[in-house]
């Protein structure tokens, strides 16, 4: 068993586990409340499953009768923390290593997400990639089989450097393989992620584009989790040319190292603004590294004690409702830009590795 780590959930977002965990903590000690408890125990079994189980297998026992209410408290306070996974770039962020395509690549990630049972996994899509690439379109064609796309602008643009009217533009370029690809699909492409997570230097271009995805049906795909993955692409890209296995090992240890300490970062962020965590959204970046730490990767978030969601259900957290409607210059995710909004001090952190990243297998 892996126990979940304890998260300070918000009591006030509506989901069943949180419903519990409000019930759990103010109204144990009479029958009723028991018996209200109990109604609740399929959920403390996701959360808690073998104490639970050895208690229930042992209910004749006057310590497990005692002392299952005590557990269930004990239980309701380790909720898991839910997280939805967005892939950025597709069909690839970075440079390949020599020999290997765009579509094994996919195949690879898509294997590893299939045997893990994942929720869908938006995978957001830059439509000048497939120009004059058949390896990019078929890298496309197998996402899209198996996982959701959503539009990430046509050829990734820079909402700082470029006007509104130039964006609107990309965004509407993008659409028609968006379409295509999702043919039918029960899936809804309308999820916008702006590329460098730019949304708008001046907040006349801010409000331009959020009125204009609006009014076009699209939601704001927003990134609450960051560890900027995309550097270990294109360096990972070298190191396997170059086959050399203690740089390959250091980009795995950075990696994780950097990603558990980003995780730790965003729900500290998450508290310092909300006064409670929230639901998570994650960026990460299909590219050459992706199939080799992916695995590692979902390991540190389950250990972490995240639970994996669609990208809806993550936003359907109160969080995500609000805009910081300023302007902002490279701002970074949703809780970098309150952060900055709010004059919020950041909590002492790691810096990540970008001069090593740089210049390794160099
Ligand atoms: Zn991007």
């Amino acid at each position: 068993m892996y126990r979940q780590r304890c998260g300070g959930s918000s009591p006030f977002d509506g989901t069943k586990e949180n419903s519990f965990l409000h019930l759990a903590s103010k109204r144990v000690r009479s029958t009723l409340e028991q018996r209200t408890l109990r109604r609740y125990e399929h959920l403390l079994f996701l959360t808690c499953e073998v104490p639970y189980t050895f208690c229930m297998k042992n209910s004749v026992g006057v310590i497990c009768r005692v002392g299952l209410p005590i557990l269930m408290l004990w239980c309701g306070v380790c909720v898991a923390q839910k997280v939805a996974i967005t892939m950025d770039d597709l069909p690839r962020n970075g440079e390949l290593p020599p020999g290997v395509t765009q579509a094994e690549t996919t195949k690879k990630v898509l294997a590893i997400l299939k045997g893990r049972h994942m929720p869908p996994v938006y995978g957001f899509i830059n439509a000048q990639k497939l120009e004059r690439s058949e390896d990019g379109a078929a890298a496309l064609k197998l996402w899209a089989a198996a996982e959701p796309v959503g539009n990430h602008t046509y050829a990734h643009m820079d909402l700082e450097q470029n006007t509104a009217e130039a964006y609107e533009r990309e965004i509407d370029e993008d659409e028609p393989a968006l379409e295509l690809l999702s043919g039918g699909a029960k899936h809804n492409w309308r999820w916008f992620r702006y590329p460098y997570l730019h949304e708008g230097d001046t907040v006349e271009k801010r409000r331009a584009i959020r009125a204009y995805l609006r009014a076009r049906g699209y939601r704001i795909a927003q990134v609450t989790l960051d560890w900027e993955d995309y550097l270990w692409n294109t360096a990972y890209a070298r190191c396997a040319a170059k086959n050399d296995a203690k740089s390959i090992e250091w980009l795995r240890s950075s990696y994780l190292n950097t990603a558990s300490a980003f995780l730790d970062l965003g729900r500290a962020q998450a508290k310092l603004i909300y006064g409670h965590e929230i639901n998570y959204v994650l960026l990460m970046h299909l590219g050459a590294f992706s199939s080799t730490i992916l695995p590692e990767a979902l390991d540190l978030l389950k250990k972490k004690g995240f639970k994996l969601v669609t990208l809806e259900e993550a936003e359907s957290d109160a969080a995500y409702e609000g805009d910081p409607d300023v302007d902002l210059h490279d701002a970074g995710t949703l809780l970098d830009q309150w952060m900055q909004v709010k004059q919020i001090k950041y909590p002492e952190h790691v810096e990540k590795p970008y001069k090593e990243i740089e210049s390794v297998c160099r």
